[in-house]
């Protein structure tokens, strides 16, 4: 029987959640819940000196927001846990002693002077920062280089040690990918890696390995910046555990800037996917907007982060969660670079908001309007505006610029663009038709039309040359969804009053 799926992202809470990450826990959402497996976060912060206070609870915010819910994590419980790896400490100790034994690591114990003492000695035009690795280590303090009494009693003694992997000489390490097919490295260019530190904390390679074996994970998937550390991680499966009880890695493609690499300051410029309250960038101490804050609605967001490297094969683009989970296969996500154009991200979230219903926009909708100050909507009146003016948002941030007017009259008018065209005839056009909306009963988008257009007739003005004007006694500007479903929308006394209001000051 195949084992049961069980697949984690693993980030370290060093700051905030960028796009590559958040399609890191997209593939293993999608790839867990098509196989009925469980989704595993565990977090990665054997590095104290990268810790960033509240990095954790951003994650679970942006987890949240996106729909991406896990099944095991520190906040969600389960039975692997601890699921912060500083909580686990004393489990990678005896992983790393039993590679001593076995001969496959040893005990360091150079101080960083000697260190830097080893890069300045052998640095050379060819190598100009050499490696603690197996043509250097022969020339180091280690338990290699001493004979093991002496090991054992600086140890005793409490001298600082690190462990570090011996990495074979000229060994061949090969595994299947499942994005990139079968890779391979010659152990010879990889360094001696830290395992366990001074402190007694073990380093992302030790703790990666002994946690995805002790979680029992089934499949790995993480960034392809992870690529050069596999030999590392498969050499330490095959001396812990067994090479068939390894998950199966799947190094997911970079996401690039239309122009190529996607760099931090894109990063910055394309947000992160939510913006917690009060959390802000530790490297650019800014209070960083997100997707949220742009106006993505998370249906849209995972959709086009979907895209990004993968697709199932046909010409469509728009997928529900739902949709994805059914589709989604590793064996098709690509191993070139994916492009992220935030042009055509806005495209997406344009196609779900026309798709979303009324109903599902309003709560989002509301709040934004009240932030800006507009409060007392009504729901039938919130409604209407909302089915009106939905297809011309691209961002849930539109829906203010494209419906304040119906909520608050217009305290200015663009009088450059009315007054070169206006006259007494207009004047008096408008006057009249005064009058003549406050005799209509059937307040309906064609009977508007109908007695603005004979009026117009009547008046021997065109009913286009009237309409600019009108719009803006209406909204103040130029813009807006058509005037007549404005007028419909806004009811009798309030146009009355508005048009009355504008005639002063045109
Ligand atoms: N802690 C690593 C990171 O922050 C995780 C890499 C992995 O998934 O193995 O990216």
């Amino acid at each position: 029987m195949d084992k049961r799926v069980r697949v984690r992202f693993a980030p370290s809470p060093t700051g905030g959640l960028h796009l590559g990450g958040m399609r890191t826990v997209l593939y293993n959402y999608l790839f867990a819940k098509k196989q009925d497996g469980d989704f595993i976060v565990r977090i990665e912060d054997t590095d104290q000196s990268r810790y960033v206070p509240g990095a954790e609870e951003y994650i679970f915010n942006c987890l949240k927001w996106a729909g991406l819910q896990p099944n095991e994590s520190p906040l969600h419980g389960g039975d692997y846990g601890p699921y912060r790896q500083s909580e686990r400490k004393e489990q990678y100790t005896q992983y790393a002693e039993q590679l001593v034994k076995q001969g496959q690591a040893y005990y360091a114990f150079d101080t960083p002077a000697d260190l830097e003492k080893m890069r300045q000695d052998f640095k050379t035009e060819q190598n100009p920062s050499p490696q603690y690795d197996h043509g250097i280590r022969m020339k180091m303090r280690n338990s290699l280089t001493m004979n093991s009494d002496e090991a054992k009693r600086l140890i005793a003694e409490g001298a600082k040690f690190v462990i570090r992997i011996k990495m074979p000489e000229h060994e061949t390490v090969t595994f299947k990918d499942l994005v990139r097919g079968e890779v391979s490295f010659d152990t010879s260019v990889v360094d001696d890696k830290v395992l366990l530190k001074a402190d007694g904390m073990p380093t992302y390679h030790l703790a990666v390995v002994v946690d995805d074996y002790l979680m029992k994970i089934s499949h790995a998937f993480r960034g392809e910046e992870w690529l050069p550390s596999a030999p590392v991680h498969v050499l330490l499966w095959k001396y812990l555990f067994g090479l068939d009880k390894m998950p199966q890695w799947a190094h997911l493609p970079l996401i690039l800037g239309p122009n190529g690499k996607l760099s931090k300051r894109d990063g910055a410029k394309f947000g992160f996917p939510v913006f917690a309250m009060n959390w802000t960038d530790p490297k650019t101490n800014e209070l960083t907007e997100g997707f949220k804050e742009k106006g993505f609605l998370p249906g849209a967001f995972i959709n086009f982060l979907a895209l990004l490297g993968w697709n199932d094969g046909t010409e469509q683009e728009i997928f529900t969660k739902e949709e994805l989970i059914d589709k989604f296969s590793i064996e098709r996500v690509h191993s070139g670079g994916a492009k992220f154009d935030y042009e055509k991200a806005k495209w997406f979230n344009h196609e779900w908001i026309r798709k979303t219903e009324v109903g599902s926009l309003k709560s989002e909708v509301r709040i934004l309007l009240n932030e800006t100050g507009l409060t007392g909507i009504e729901n039938p009146m919130l409604e209407k505006v909302i089915t009106l003016v939905k297809d011309r948002c691209t961002l849930l941030t539109d829906f203010y610029d494209q419906s304040w007017f119906f909520f608050k009259a217009p305290d200015n008018w663009d009088v450059d663009a009315v007054k070169p065209k206006w006259s007494e005839d207009k004047k008096d056009f408008f006057l009249s038709y005064i009058d003549k909306l406050s005799t209509i009963s059937n307040w309906q988008l064609a009977t508007l039309e109908e007695s603005f257009k004979t009026l117009a007739t009547e008046k021997n003005i065109k009913p286009g040359d009237l309409q600019l004007p009108f719009r803006i006694m209406l909204v103040g500007g130029k813009f807006g969804p058509p005037v007549f479903n404005i007028v419909e929308l806004l009811g009798k006394d309030e146009t009355i009053n508005r048009i009355k209001k504008a005639l002063a000051v045109f």
